[in-house]
């Protein structure tokens, strides 16, 4: 099954899709965290997409396209993948459309996390304090909170428009919103 999944910053995204690769057995690509490890590993990419973190902006659309496509192609993505932080914008999105059709595996589903935007704003900053990440603080999130309103939230009426979308409520424990989400995908399987 090939799931993208989607929500603002600090929806349990994550969270949510760790469990999902307990469950189905599938590889959790997430771009934010390819690209934190080429920022460890001191790579060209990692120097410059480090910058763009760290004031809380999207790294370049040909730049992620690339990064998506090489771990597309591997082995363990030909059963399906939960991808997690792509697409972005529409572009990405429209970018994604086009590389799935090529490999002739098409999208399965997009599935939207609802949270409220204030306490996605709290989580930020709790995982700022926990975590120690630099593209953390409250300023940070904020922003990153404006780019997605702007840029990815539309993402989520393009996958409505292809028939692919389901949404579910983010509040609630960790468990409950799993329930939610295993809830939409067994009823996708079964249309
Ligand atoms: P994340 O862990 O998904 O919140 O991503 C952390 C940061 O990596 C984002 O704030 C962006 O700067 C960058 N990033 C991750 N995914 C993308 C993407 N699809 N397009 C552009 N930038 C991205």
């Amino acid at each position: 099954m090939r799931i993208v999944l989607l929500g603002a910053p600090g929806s349990g995204k994550g969270t949510q899709a760790a469990l999902l690769v307990e469950q189905l057995k599938l590889p959790h690509i997430s771009t934010g965290a390819l690209l934190r490890s080429a920022v460890e590993a001191g790579t060209e990419l990692g120097l410059k997409a480090k910058i763009i973190m760290d004031r809380g902006e999207f790294v370049s659309d040909d730049i992620m396209l690339k990064l998506i496509e090489e771990r597309l192609s591997q082995f363990d993505a030909i059963p399906g993948f939960i991808l997690d932080g792509y697409p972005r914008n529409i572009a990405q999105a429209e970018a994604l459309d086009g590389l799935l059709t090529r490999l002739e595996r098409p999208l399965d589903e997009a599935l939207q996390i609802d949270v409220d935007i204030e306490k996605m704003i709290e989580r930020i900053a709790l995982r700022a304090s926990e975590e120690g990440r630099s593209d953390d603080s409250e300023e940070v999130a904020r922003k990153r909170m404006q780019v997605y309103a702007e840029q990815t939230a539309p993402v989520v009426d393009y996958y409505a428009d292809k028939g692919v979308l389901s949404r579910v409520l983010g509040m609630g424990s960790v468990e409950d919103v799993f329930s939610r989400i295993m809830g939409v995908l067994q009823i996708r399987s079964y249309s």
